[in-house]
């Protein structure tokens, strides 16, 4: 099987890089690099005194719930009629909300375990998730398809680019949900509402929008963790008098086109757009070709690398070997763990950095420190050097030498989500787009006209908000609706002085229930892949207890509260670097001290993290689960 897509061997981009690699030998704290072009002491201090511009004492509350006036954000544009149906109050095995990837995921792996009672509720029309709703113009993944999409091998399929968009994605989202009959018992347009456990009856009850009353045995939640649109608490968010909407709502009755762009609504149009995160980087583009006069506001400048999108190459798709997916997904995640792999068979973006590393100690030599405290030398290191790469390229592509200085990010690449595009940049250069740069701070306010921002107001036809979704609030309130366990105790209750789990997956007191999220679990740059891995552990959990005969499975306290002690632990590595980053949904805004080390993911990492699962699965038991009412001990 050819190493990578065919395109462009790791080597060759190695070499490349050595060429360009500068000559000389010093050394920086004890690590030996060559030649610098850049004064570390002085980007540390650059990046300290840009973090402290945009710390905010009032963190997540900048942010306003899209509920009450807001509501009508979250509206779905996409359904062209409301679905009828009786309320239900029927009985299944298992129920899974969720129908993005991480339900889908969660479906299949228990299709494969011969459950057959399975029931997905999804609040859109359709199954897909962020997929579903993230139809702005420009949409593609931003992780590399081959490995994004999952379940490639088992519906046999190759993506015909690199990073596809988002319409393709969707559509596999579908095929996931044909391919393992989950639209037969699947309840679209259906929001639940609150969620208790009947101990009388050993069942859940979850309450819906439309009345329903469903019974279940096992529910496994699978919210997704940016799905709930979040707006700047800004001001006269009111009082504008033209048309708003959020990204993930794209409104193209408004702006014409579709999610290829042609957005010819916009003809004359004066647009502005909040936000420069990985969404507006994405649609920006699009909105420059589309609309009159375009202003983009920006508090902080993203990271922007290259894409480098291509199409698949059909010889190499028709080459790969069974077990090509799963081979990739741990190759890209070893990778991007800092895991060095003798091939980086993604070879992109988010390899690049680890690539640099691993570079700068294979310099080393002999010599290298390699403690942890020399890696983490060495990883600011080519993290420096990461991003003068990044700062360059926006000098080198954008014209005014002002906005390219603005668009520059003095943050360290992970702070915030690494962003990868190849018009973005080059949209500065159009005469119909301003970048309006805040320094920091913010748009002032919104007015009946439009925005205030640096003092100046910019009339406007159309705000589109690009502010994303909310990352550090309560678990209930993104999820919509409040879970009430065993001991009549709500889980935001529990989880009111931080999460208490065991693996991310169990809470105490709420037995039968799965929790599908980064909190207390390994994060990867892959999402899936994450979702996937806690998808075979449910089934796995599920299957052994509908073959044994259990009619409950819950964690012990005990169990719950080594878990939490473990994450605390091992969070302790992570909280430094946290502490120095500009604020952002990773930092929890800049405030990463409040419940963070309990709410973060698991700090020894995704590898860790899975092959604590996997070990965990091959005891054979259900350690740290009590069970209940079981008659058979064998697993099936
Ligand atoms: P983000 O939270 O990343 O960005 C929100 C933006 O709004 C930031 O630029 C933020 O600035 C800005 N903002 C917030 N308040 C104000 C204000 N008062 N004035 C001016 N600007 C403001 O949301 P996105 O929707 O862009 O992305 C969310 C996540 O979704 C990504 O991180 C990624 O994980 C995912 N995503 C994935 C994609 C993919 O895989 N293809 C594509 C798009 C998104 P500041 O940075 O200063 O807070």
């Amino acid at each position: 099987m050819p190493l990578t897509d065919g395109h462009r061997s790791v080597s060759q981009r190695r070499t490349t890089w050595v060429r360009l690699g500068r000559t000389g030998i010093s050394t920086f704290d004890g690590v030996t690099i060559d030649e610098l072009t850049f004064d570390p002491e002085a980007l540390r201090e650059k990046y300290r005194l840009e973090r402290d511009k945009r710390v905010r004492a009032d963190g997540n509350e900048q942010y306003v719930e899209v509920s009450g006036d807001f509501s009508n954000f979250v509206d779905d544009p996409y359904i062209d009629a409301a679905i009828e149906r009786e309320p239900l109050t029927d009985d299944t095995d298992v129920i899974v909300i969720g129908g993005g990837f991480g339900g889908l995921l969660a479906g299949a792996r228990l299709r494969d375990r011969g459950v057959t009672s399975v029931r997905l509720i999804e609040k859109g029309g359709d199954f897909g998730g962020t997929w579903y709703w993230n139809r702005y113009p420009g949409a593609m993944c931003d992780v590399e398809s081959y490995v994004y999409l999952p379940l490639l091998e088992e519906l046999d399929y190759v993506p015909t680019e690199k990073y596809v968009h988002a319409a393709e994605i969707l559509a596999h989202s579908r095929a996931i949900g044909e391919h393992y009959d989950l639209y037969d018992n699947a309840c679209f347009q259906t929001e639940v509402t609150a969620m208790r456990w009947a101990d009388d009856e050993q069942r859940w009850i979850v309450s819906t929008n439309r009345g329903d009353e469903m019974r279940a045995k096992f529910v496994a939640m699978a919210n997704g963790p940016l799905h709930r649109p979040k707006l700047p608490g800004i001001d006269g968010i009111n009082d504008f008098a033209g048309h708003t909407f959020h990204t993930s709502r794209w409104d193209y009755a408004y702006t014409g086109g579709g999610p290829d762009g042609g957005l010819t609504g916009l003809a004359g149009k004066r647009v502005g757009i909040i936000g420069t995160g990985a969404t507006a980087v994405q649609c920006v583009p699009h909105l420059a070709e589309g609309a009159d006069e375009l202003f983009v506001f920006q508090r902080t400048p993203s990271s922007i690398d290259i894409r480098d999108n291509r199409p698949t190459d059909p010889e190499w798709a028709a080459s790969l070997a069974p077990g090509w997916q799963t081979e990739r997904m741990q190759n890209f995640n070893a990778l991007v763990s800092g895991q060095p792999q003798p091939v980086d068979l993604v070879d992109d973006g988010w390899t690049d950095i680890i690539g640099k590393l691993l570079f700068r100690i294979q310099q080393a030599g002999a010599d290298a420190d390699l403690s942890p405290d020399g890696l983490g030398r060495a990883m600011e290191l080519a993290d420096f050097e990461k991003m003068e790469e990044i700062r360059l390229r926006a000098q080198e592509i954008v014209d005014d030498p002002r906005t390219a200085e603005s668009l520059k990010p003095w943050y360290r690449q992970f702070c915030k989500r690494p962003c990868f595009h190849d018009d973005y940049l080059d949209a500065y250069n159009r005469p119909n787009v301003t970048l309006v740069d805040t320094d920091g701070r913010g748009i002032d306010r919104i007015t009946a006209d439009g925005i205030i921002a640096n003092g100046t107001e910019y009339p406007l036809d159309c705000i589109v908000f690009a502010t994303g979704f909310e990352v550090g609030t309560d678990y209930s309130r993104r999820a919509g609706y409040e879970v009430t366990g065993r001991l009549g105790e709500t889980l935001t209750e529990k989880w009111a002085d931080g999460m208490e789990t065991l693996h991310g997956i169990h809470s105490h007191g709420f037995p039968n229930l799965f929790i599908m999220s980064p909190g207390q679990a390994g994060f990867t740059v892959s999402f899936p892949h994450l979702l996937g891995e806690q998808a075979t552990h449910i089934a796995h959990i599920v299957d052994h207890a509908l073959a044994s005969g259990a009619t409950t499975v819950e964690v012990t306290p005990d169990a719950e509260q080594e878990w939490v002690r473990t994450v605390i632990e091992k969070s302790r590595s992570t909280l430094p670097f946290l502490e120095s980053c500009t604020p952002g949904y990773y930092n929890n805004e800049g405030q990463p001290q409040k419940r963070a080390a309990q709410n973060s993911t698991y700090g020894g990492g995704s590898i860790e993290y899975f092959q604590i699962l996997a070990d965990w699965r091959d005891t054979g038991t259900l350690p740290g689960l009590h069970v209940t009412g079981a008659t058979q001990q064998r697993i099936r």
